[in-house]
């Protein structure tokens, strides 16, 4: 329909959404609709800074054949939906800043079932990722995907963001640990993908597809996980080190000789800020980076090769100091001093940037893009931290006091376009772990080629010919 003038465009658009509302109404009581300002507040913004939250109504439903009417309704009336989970997420998927419907999953926790011959359970999306870590572990098992966020975060937005964390050296990001999912896609058709089978051999596996899908072909009602066997004792080491070659050496000495299950990167300056806003000490001499690493040792050798390993890079200048902690309750404190940078850098409303390359490229990588920075703008910090053992690095921008959020927002603007095309020189990822949603979506571009984006939107069409699912999210406009 074409019309004739905003206003007249605007108040059609009100009653379409007003009739939606109505029979959203009647579906689900007023309990769950949700229609006042506070609950648009909560609902209608992730974590990521700079959004409004202008939401149309906030629906709360409590099963898949709930989640299918509230598609079927919102397709009848062209409405667009955002679906919600835990709103942890760093890259404006979750946010509601258009009049959509946001679909929150936060009262779908249920366990639906428990299969201990797979070693598996199947649950509801809306389950926060650190009950599912407790329910693992009170049946002996262990869910390893694991995070700072992870007591906020839900399992259906893990699967959307394809979420890794600290582990994913050893257990690999959520995809691995999926072996179902049950999704009402745009169309409003409910879709059983892989019903938690180990081998499924009949043609493309459509449950990949919605792994890292952030919302934009349907919403994830239910999953089923493969759990592991509980790991073994571990224990964890934090190193000082003299400069980036130093740590890919030692990642490579761990990596060949170790069962790591963790190998974290910090800066100097990421440190420094840390133990300052924890008023702790560091439990090592200071140094250019440091490296925590976490490993299984199997025997009492594997320790010794661990100090070994130290000893060695002693000699040779290339670590400086580092610690072996020798309790829980040391491990737990160097662990701290890791979990918590994102917390204390968050004073400075940061540039936050989630990116990858190949591992053996990063040192290389880091110096180019410091120098990126530094030439552009000498007044702006940057703070690297990441999960380096799987290629993963964060990057933050602080922002100067003196700036105010929209200065600050146009000074890091030819920086965040270099580090785009100095990722696709690299052959790296512009989102390693975050995602695109609305805050990455230009960027794209510069780590996938325009034949894959033109696919995914055919893709797109087919679970969502409507374009309602999750709008404007992931994929570039046109
Ligand atoms: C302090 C902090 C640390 C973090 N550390 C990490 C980290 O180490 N690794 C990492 O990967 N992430 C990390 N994150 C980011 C975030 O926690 C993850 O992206 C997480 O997986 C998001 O889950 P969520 O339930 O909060 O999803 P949301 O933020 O609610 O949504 C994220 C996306 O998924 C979609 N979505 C949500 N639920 C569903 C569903 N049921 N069906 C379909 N689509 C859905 C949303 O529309 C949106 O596009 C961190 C965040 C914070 C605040």
């Amino acid at each position: 329909m074409i019309y004739d003038d905003e206003k007249q465009h605007d108040r059609s658009l009100d009653a379409r959404t007003n009739e939606a509302v109505k029979e959203l109404t009647s579906l689900l009581g007023e309990s769950r609709l949700l229609l006042d300002q506070s609950s648009f507040e909560r609902f209608g913004v992730d974590r990521s800074p700079g959004w409004t939250a202008r939401p149309c109504a906030i629906a709360l439903p409590e099963n898949t054949l709930e989640v299918q009417s509230i598609v079927q309704i919102a397709r009848r009336h062209s409405l667009g939906i955002v679906p919600s989970g835990g709103r942890t997420g760093l890259c404006g998927g979750a946010v509601a800043a258009a009049g959509e419907l946001v679909v929150a999953l936060d009262r779908m926790n249920r366990v639906m079932d428990v299969d201990p011959a797979d070693r598996s359970v199947t649950v509801q999306a809306g389950m926060i990722t650190a009950q599912l870590q407790t329910l693992a572990a009170e049946k002996g098992w262990f869910y390893p995907v694991d995070f700072a966020s992870s007591g906020s975060s839900q399992i259906g937005g893990n699967i959307a963001t394809n979420a890794g964390g600290i582990r994913v050296i050893r257990y690999g990001m959520t995809r691995a640990q999926i072996s179902g999912i049950v999704a009402v896609d745009g169309r409003g058709e409910i879709l059983g993908l892989n019903r938690g089978l180990a081998k499924n051999n009949t043609g493309p596996d459509f449950r990949h597809l919605f792994v890292g899908s952030e919302g934009i072909f349907g919403i994830i009602t239910e999953a089923t996980v493969q759990l592991l066997p509980a790991p073994g004792p571990s224990k964890v080491m934090l190193f000082a080190l003299q400069g980036f070659p130093a740590i890919l050496r030692l990642l490579s000495e761990f990596s060949n000789s170790l069962e790591i299950n963790a190998f974290e990167f910090l800066s100097h300056n990421a440190l420094e800020r840390v133990t300052a806003r924890l008023a702790a000490s560091s439990p090592v001499a200071p140094a250019p980076f440091y490296a925590l690493v976490e490993f299984e040792p199997a025997t009492e050798a594997d320790e010794e090769r661990a100090v070994s390993i130290f000893e060695q890079g002693l000699e040779r200048g290339e670590i400086v100091d580092a610690v072996l902690a020798g309790s829980e309750a040391q491990a737990r404190a160097i662990w701290r001093l890791r979990e918590s940078i994102s917390e204390t850098l968050s004073p400075w409303k940061p540039w936050k940037n989630d990116i990858s390359v190949r591992v053996g490229r990063l040192g290389a990588f880091i110096e180019r893009a410091s120098a990126l920075v530094a030439e552009g703008d000498d007044e702006l910090e940057l703070v690297w931290y990441g999960h380096i053992g799987d290629g993963n690095i964060h990057l933050n921008i602080l922002k100067p006091d003196r700036l105010s959020a929209e200065e600050f927002a146009e000074r890091c603007s030819p920086v965040a376009k270099g580090f785009a095309m100095l990722l696709q020189e690299f052959g790296g990822s512009v989102s390693a772990e975050h995602g695109i949603g609305l805050l990455k979506r230009d960027y794209l571009k510069y780590s996938r080629s325009e034949a894959e984006i033109s696919a995914l939107r055919a893709i797109k069409g087919i679970f969502d010919p409507d374009g309602i699912m999750n709008p404007g999210k992931l994929l570039p406009g046109p």
